[in-house]
């Protein structure tokens, strides 16, 4: 027997943003975690190494000018600059990824976003959220990264973020590690089941397959013979 319907196996390019301290990445690496239908694209930073990262994992750590050199080559999807640093997508294999069927996760500010919505109108975009202006403050402080200056920079920044909440698809506040993680692969999975990605429907004729059901149930005639 065929499938009912053929829907569109191209995965789904998928913006997670909201503000430093809001706890996207530890939702998004709970998400990939044993999923090999989700592809995370690593970005590159001039930005300063920070505690345990590790290049090529959290970020491509490069200088100012190999970036400038970059954008100049048209090798970045978009990019940004953000507390004095850039940020940028690599355009590398986000669209072999999406070939694949699987689901390409950026995770990026605002601006950036922006700049995606304007170029791939399709995107899905989700904002996850502090549970207080209170709590980021203390996140941010507690990540002993960073100096004092640039903890008050990214908590200003925040304020400006949030405020674009509106222009994003799906919001969830991080309250709850699992719960938010929950919600993001609840997103995800609802937007596999999109009516607008279905590509074709097969339902037959409906006098043949009436008649094609009652000869071929046994059951059926099972039942007729008993009687
Ligand atoms: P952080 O320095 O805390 O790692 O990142 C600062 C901000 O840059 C975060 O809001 C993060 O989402 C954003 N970001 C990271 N990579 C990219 C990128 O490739 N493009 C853009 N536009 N923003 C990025």
């Amino acid at each position: 027997m065929g499938h009912i319907i053929k829907s569109k196996e191209r995965g789904n390019l998928v913006v997670i943003s909201g503000p430093s301290g809001a706890g996207k990445g530890s939702i998004i690496q709970e998400v990939i975690k044993n999923n090999d239908n989700i592809w995370l694209s690593v970005s590159m930073t001039s930005r300063e190494i920070r505690g345990q990262e590790v290049d090529g994992k959290e970020y491509y750590f490069i200088t100012r000018e190999e970036f400038e050199e970059k954008i100049t080559h048209k090798e970045m999807l978009e990019y940004t600059e953000y507390s004095g640093n850039y940020y940028g997508t690599p355009r590398g294999k986000i669209n072999e990824h999406l070939e694949a069927g699987q689901d390409v996760i950026l995770e990026i500010e605002i601006e950036g976003a922006l700049n995606i919505k304007k170029m791939i109108p399709e995107t899905i975009f989700i904002f996850i959220m502090p549970p207080s202006m209170q709590e980021l403050k203390k996140r941010l402080e507690k990540r002993k990264t960073e100096t004092e200056d640039k903890i008050i920079r990214r908590f200003k920044r925040a304020y400006q973020e949030i405020n674009e909440v509106t222009k994003y698809n799906y919001v969830i506040v991080n309250d709850e590690l699992d719960q938010a993680v929950s919600k993001v692969k609840a997103i995800l999975l609802a937007e596999r089941c999109r009516v607008d990605r279905i590509e074709e429907v097969y339902i037959g004729n409906e006098e043949e397959i009436l008649h094609e059901n009652l000869v071929d149930n046994k059951n059926i005639v099972n039942l007729e013979r008993k009687i």
